[in-house]
């Protein structure tokens, strides 16, 4: 493992500027009870850290997350330009804010894919989206459809790069043998460990496509009281307690840490809407954990010794 401090930021693609390796993710936006000026105070403390990029979705907060972050944007419309923006669409959910939808499904038709995009720009108040990935992977996905779309959004400046999340490697190869994609985003921490088993990120290394993981504290289930972990999560809890304590940080911080090392280059993204538990996810970036530290976290979470 490499003794350097890990890279605060990072490329997603050739002619891109750079991304935050620390993400403001805005799926529980809606639970914050922030009023707009307090959106607007958190965006500027998360940027005051050297976060520069936000994670939404169409779906978020029952399809009203991208619109409070609108509401914030248009109360300080100077965050339009400091700040890089992500979003995702191809699930329908069943909303009273969607009433046309009668069932949960995807759609990753050009039609949904473009009216969904261009829903995500008027909720957010913005002209243009940095990123959009398609969230989940769809049975019925048409790779020749999708890639049009994105054609087509790109072509009206709408859009300027494209991505997915939650694909397999198949399908992240078939999609990318259509259109170029910047990244998978998909679910790693240390109650999560799949993804360094299963070839995803293999294959985004071999790419060199930068993967971005999305709950890398395990949704909260990090913090949970001892009584309510499993053993599993007991076990991880007593190597990141004793990791923390060694470096004089927190086990959020520790867990990330884990994460960002990983030579793949992943850029996480934090789920707080806490700026102190949002700076526990930076200081991440300046924590190096030795070998013999990765792997006490490692055999922590699979229970076992290396073979
Ligand atoms: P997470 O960082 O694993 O979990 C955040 C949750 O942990 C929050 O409810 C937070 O509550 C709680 N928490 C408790 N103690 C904490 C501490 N010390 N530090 C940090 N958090 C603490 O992430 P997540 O919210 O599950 O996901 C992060 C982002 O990933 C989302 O916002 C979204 O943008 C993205 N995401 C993507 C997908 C996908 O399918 N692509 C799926 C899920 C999420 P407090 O607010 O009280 O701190």
């Amino acid at each position: 493992m490499s003794s350097n401090v890990i890279s605060p930021k990072l490329k997603l693609a050739q002619d891109e500027p750079v991304f935050s390796r620390i993400v403001l993710g805005l799926w529980r936006l809606a639970d914050w009870q922030m009023t707009a000026q307090q959106r607007v105070r958190f965006l500027e403390q998360a940027l005051e850290l050297g976060i520069d990029t936000l994670d939404q979705a169409d779906i978020y907060g029952d399809y009203l997350s991208e619109s409070l972050l609108g509401e914030a944007i248009a109360l300080a419309p100077h965050l339009r330009d400091k700040f890089r923006f992500v979003s995702k669409c191809g699930i329908k959910l069943v909303s009273v804010n969607r009433p046309a939808h009668t069932m949960q499904h995807y759609d990753t038709s050009a039609a949904h894919i473009i009216a969904s995009a261009e829903q995500s720009l008027r909720a957010m108040q913005l002209e243009q989206l940095d990123l959009l990935l398609i969230h989940r992977p769809d049975p019925l996905m048409n790779a020749d459809e999708i890639a049009e779309a994105f054609r087509h959004l790109q072509d009206s400046g709408k859009v300027r790069h494209f991505g997915v999340s939650n694909f397999s490697n198949s399908q992240f190869e078939l999609l990318a043998s259509r259109v170029p994609l910047v990244t998978n985003q998909v679910e790693l921490s240390l109650l999560h460990m799949q993804p360094l088993h299963d070839g995803s990120l293999d294959l985004l290394q071999r790419l060199r496509i930068a993967p971005m993981i999305w709950s890398a504290l395990g949704g909260g289930g990090l913090f949970r009281p001892a009584h309510e972990q499993s053993e599993q999560g007991q076990r991880i809890s007593k190597v990141l307690t004793r990791l923390a304590d060694e470096h004089g940080v927190s086990i959020s911080t520790i867990a990330i840490a884990w994460i960002l090392q990983h030579p793949s280059m992943p850029m996480v993204l934090t789920g707080s809407g806490r700026i102190a538990a949002v700076q526990e996810a930076v200081q991440a970036t300046a924590v190096a954990l030795s070998r013999e530290q990765w792997f006490a976290l490692w055999c922590a979470s699979a229970g076992k010794n290396v073979d």
